[in-house]
């Protein structure tokens, strides 16, 4: 099958396997942030359009891609993707927000609403120069911040912060935002230059919330994306649930028709 992500690059890939899912059950392989680009590189051929790799990250028609080099959007996005051909419908179990007791979301994959990236965001795809964002009113005055666009090789540093459970709770989230961050630099009074996931935390830590709505919108503009949240009114207490699309176990291993389920209580019948 042909897989278009949203950049415009497209792959060929085949479904996954059986033997493929052993890979899920590879603790060190999750811990190391790589099992989303593993999962892709396990079912991706020939690239057939490079799309906005073709600039610094060399993709050429024919070769295999490697995903580290491809944006975050394109991943999950073609994610859904392969996932969608052995089973549009996801089912998964959450517990309700209010009333604890567990809601059983059914959906169906393709209801997820993808939007492609900005032409500037085409542009820094390809040539993997920052993209300058102006935010005013901060501690420092003006200044202007240079982002990137998160790529596979930044799973690693967002699995390991995500999953570091001594860590500040929110603090994650906060680092998903500033590693976008490549430089800021102050343009009134004295000019100064932050750079380093550190020192970025730490402005970040000190502004005021416009300048985190700002930023994320330019972002989620420029780098383009899927919806992963769904909405899930509780039966119980009726309460609207905003849920995130799980990219575990439940997402790779499609569920099993219903009828499948009940085979064990059928044959006991029978037994019976
Ligand atoms: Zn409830």
């Amino acid at each position: 099958m042909l897989i278009t992500c949203l950049s415009g690059f497209s792959f060929h890939a085949r479904k996954w396997k059986i033997k493929d899912r052993r890979k899920l059950h590879d603790k060190r392989l999750a811990k190391s942030g790589q099992l989303f680009t593993t999962m892709l590189n396990l079912v991706a051929d020939k690239i057939e359009d490079p799309g906005p790799y073709a600039g610094s990250c060399g993709f050429k028609a024919g070769e295999k891609p490697d995903f580290k080099h491809v944006s975050l959007g394109d991943i999950m996005d073609a994610l859904v993707q392969v996932r969608r051909a052995s089973a549009d419908e996801m089912v998964f179990a959450e517990p309700c927000a209010r009333c604890s007791k567990m809601l059983h979301v059914e959906f169906n994959l393709s209801e997820l609403s993808r939007h492609k990236p900005s032409e500037i965001g085409l542009e820094h795809l390809q040539s993997d120069k920052p993209i300058s964002i102006t935010i005013s009113d901060t501690t420092l005055g003006e200044v202007e911040v240079f982002v990137r666009a998160l790529r596979g090789s930044d799973m690693p540093t967002i699995t390991k912060w995500a999953s570091s459970t001594d860590q500040e709770p929110g603090l994650a989230e906060d680092v998903l935002n500033c590693l976008h961050i490549e430089e800021i630099r102050s343009q009134s009074g004295s000019a100064k230059v932050i750079r380093g996931l550190q020192d970025v935390l730490e402005f970040w830590g000190d502004q005021d919330f416009h300048v985190q709505d700002e930023l994320a919108e330019a972002i989620e503009d420029f780098t383009g994306g899927i919806d992963t949240e769904i909405e899930e009114e509780c039966p119980h207490c009726d309460v609207e649930n905003q849920l995130s699309v799980p990219f575990d176990l439940r997402f790779f291993y499609p569920a099993r028709p219903t009828g499948r389920r009940r085979r064990n209580s059928i044959s006991s019948m029978r037994l019976g």
